[in-house]
């Protein structure tokens, strides 16, 4: 389904509450932390998941990062939850890096805030100590990694026996990671009378091939890039520099300063590059700091942290590292190399 350019709403506002995000369906609880969070009308992706989903439909959703895709799910998955009786983990959504196991956690919880809904982010690198105190004392909704949501599994202390509804999001990226075994063997341990929701940036064959074997006469979504209105094009200009290899860096320094970039992402192929663009960034006087997956949690969390906050001017990162963050600030993205898609 192609969604086409919106009409201008004229329905008044009766409940006082956003009467697009009532139309779908949400009620009372939800609409009220829609209205704390000043979301205003849903999104494309919002209009045509939300409705389907709320009735326990499956769903196949080509949809990328920036679509508002994450409340798409959370919404309705947060308001059936609401509905029944507890169990728990009663939702399972599997996402590929821990940073977006994180950011998904943080707005699941702050959709489900008035819902009372618990949320816990499970990803490796972070201590096992307090991820089982949490699972033992039970969440209902649990974001996690595929491998460390396995390890647990495997360990008996995560347990998907009454799991109600399972997402999995950037599911390209999570077979791109090499996680496919993973997936096969988590969704076998949960309920065959559950509900599966699978996003993906593209859907090539492969994620057809999963799509087929995990979800049940899913309804399928195609949301198209928003389309641009006359007059409201986003202003971003793209340009291109070639530049020799040995002179790169001092291009990308002088790029930097030109550009007067002062919240850049920079993107690099490798966890080795990253560290060597950080350290010639710094040594000319920048804040910049690395982000990879070499690092621990702990400094991938403080790194992030900082540069959302502005106190760091220039995050260097492998792309896999940084994939479908959503960081509002950012005036210049650099990609160091050709990006490898
Ligand atoms: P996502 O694609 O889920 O990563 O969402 C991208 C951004 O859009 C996030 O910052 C959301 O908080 C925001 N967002 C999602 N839905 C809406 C909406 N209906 N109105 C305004 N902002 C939204």
């Amino acid at each position: 389904m192609k969604h086409g350019p919106s009409s201008e709403s004229t329905i008044p506002t009766v409940t006082g509450f956003s009467p697009g995000f009532a139309a779908l369906g949400l009620e009372a609880p939800l609409l009220a932390t829609l209205e704390t969070l000043g979301y205003e009308e849903p999104t494309p992706i919002q209009r045509e998941a939300i409705p389907p989903l709320l009735s326990g439909r499956d769903l196949l959703g080509q949809a990328a990062t920036g679509t508002g895709k994450t409340a798409a799910f959370a919404l309705p998955m947060l308001q059936r939850i609401g509905h029944a009786a507890r169990v728990r983990p009663s939702a399972l959504v599997l996402v590929p890096t821990r940073e977006l196991a994180i950011q998904v956690g943080e707005a699941v919880q702050r959709y489900g805030k008035e819902l009372r809904v618990s949320v816990l982010p499970v990803y490796g690198g972070q201590a096992i100590g307090p991820q089982l105190h949490a699972l033992k004392r039970g969440v209902d909704v649990i974001v996690a990694t595929p491998g460390r949501a396995l390890d647990h599994i495997r360990r008996g202390t995560l347990k998907l026996q009454e799991v109600r509804t399972v997402v999995l999001d950037e599911a390209d990226e999570m077979l791109d990671m090499g996680f496919a075994d993973d997936l096969d063997a988590i969704l076998a341990g949960t309920p065959k009378a559950k509900q599966t929701a699978l996003f993906s940036a593209t859907i090539p064959q492969r994620i057809r091939a999963i799509a087929h074997r995990h979800l049940q006469n899913p309804i399928e979504i195609t949301i198209a890039k928003e389309p641009v209105k006359a007059g409201t094009a986003p202003r971003v200009q793209q340009t291109a520099y070639i530049a020799a290899r040995p002179h790169r860096a001092a291009a990308l320094a002088r790029v930097i300063e030109v550009a007067g970039a002062n919240s850049a992402l920079v993107f690099c192929r490798t966890r080795l590059e990253v560290d060597e663009v950080t350290a010639m960034l710094t040594g000319r006087g920048h804040r910049a700091e690395a982000i990879h997956g070499g690092m621990s949690q702990g400094q991938r969390d403080r790194v992030m942290q900082a540069f959302k906050a502005g106190q760091t001017e220039l995050l260097v990162a492998t792309d896999v590292a940084a994939r479908g963050l959503d960081i509002p600030q950012v005036s210049h993205v650099i990609n160091y190399d050709l990006p490898s898609s």
